[in-house]
């Protein structure tokens, strides 16, 4: 006997929702998703309608998943869609592809960041310095700030990332493991602006597991890439993520309780160190705890060994 839809009642099942005890057809499991995001927005009083929302998007299915939602949630919000082209060989020309076949399709303004045609740099130059193997944190740093680069130049007042209930569930795990008590601040819903003209930053698919990320793309015909980047195999938070993944197979709500546990202490946690006051980095101007910002650091690192 086919297990019929838990919502409608009158189709077929296609999709589980263990931690919720739920099966829905297509139809009632696309609504369920997007009704998802529109209430995590509204929980975390993420934006209002009258600012402009910048979507960071990879190529991947989390961020395109959450474009294609956020266009069919607020038809009338001003939202604009950025990319950063990282110069990873075959990898980052289907990314930029695949988000342009996207962003025709939704009719959102692309706004893309050329790290090599701008900076000079690619992220595999990272491979002859001390970062050797390691290019997925020298990648973050990059991508957090021209994103931030890109939404102030962009006039994006809110800047809205894909980070699914996995990335965020196994940085907290992470960083508890590891007793990194300060760095939870980063995996906070909303982060307010970092110095006036800057954008808060959001994560509405912070409680949307990345399998019905993909689940989404699939059944609305969203395009996201197919081919993984060459550099992201080892890291410790994917370590974490499997340790993860085999407890949320005795326990489906366990992702779930890691990331409301924490969410709950967060006010605590956020005041286990005082913040580092923030100056300004002698080269690029943005806000920086330190003299040259992490930013101007690492690009530094390739333009020197150029010169070498
Ligand atoms: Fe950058 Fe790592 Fe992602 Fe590749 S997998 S795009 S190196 S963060
Ligand atoms: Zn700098």
């Amino acid at each position: 006997m086919p297990v019929v839809c838990g919502k409608c009642r009158s189709t077929k099942a296609e999709v589980q929702i263990p931690y919720a005890r739920l099966n829905l057809c297509p139809t009632c499991f696309v609504d369920f998703f997007v009704a998802r995001v529109k209430k995590t927005i509204e929980e975390f009083n993420m934006f209002h309608e009258n600012v402009t929302v910048g979507v960071a998007v990879s190529g991947g299915k989390d961020s395109a998943a959450l474009l294609h939602a956020m266009r069919q949630i607020y038809p009338g919000i001003k939202l604009v869609a950025l990319h950063i082209n990282l110069g990873i060989p075959r990898y980052s020309d289907h990314c930029q592809t695949k988000i342009e076949e996207l962003t025709d399709m939704l009719h959102v303004k692309l706004h893309v960041f050329d790290l090599y045609e701008t900076l000079g740099v690619k992220i595999g130059d990272f491979k002859k310095t001390s970062f050797k193997e390691k290019l997925c944190s020298v990648c973050g740093t990059i991508k957090r700030r021209i994103f931030e680069e890109m939404a102030m130049k962009t006039r994006v007042q809110v800047l809205a990332t894909g980070h699914n209930l996995e990335d965020i569930a196994g940085i907290m795990f992470n960083n508890f493991l590891y007793g990194r008590w300060e760095q939870f601040v980063r995996v906070k819903p909303v982060l307010p602006p970092l110095a006036e003209g800057m954008a808060s930053k959001v994560k509405p698919l912070i409680r949307s597991p990345g399998n019905e990320n993909l689940l989404y793309c699939l059944y609305e015909g969203v395009p996201f890439r197919e081919i993984d980047c060459p550099f992201s195999k080892g890291t410790g938070v994917r370590k974490s993520a499997e340790i993860l993944e085999t407890l949320a197979r005795y326990n489906p709500y366990f992702k779930h309780q890691i990331l409301n546990r924490f969410l709950e202490i967060m006010p605590l946690l956020e005041n286990v160190k005082p913040k580092p006051s923030l100056g300004k980095c002698k080269v690029c101007g943005f806000p920086s705890s330190s003299e040259t910002c992490a930013f101007c650091k690492r690009i530094n690192l390739v333009k020197q060994l150029r010169k070498a």
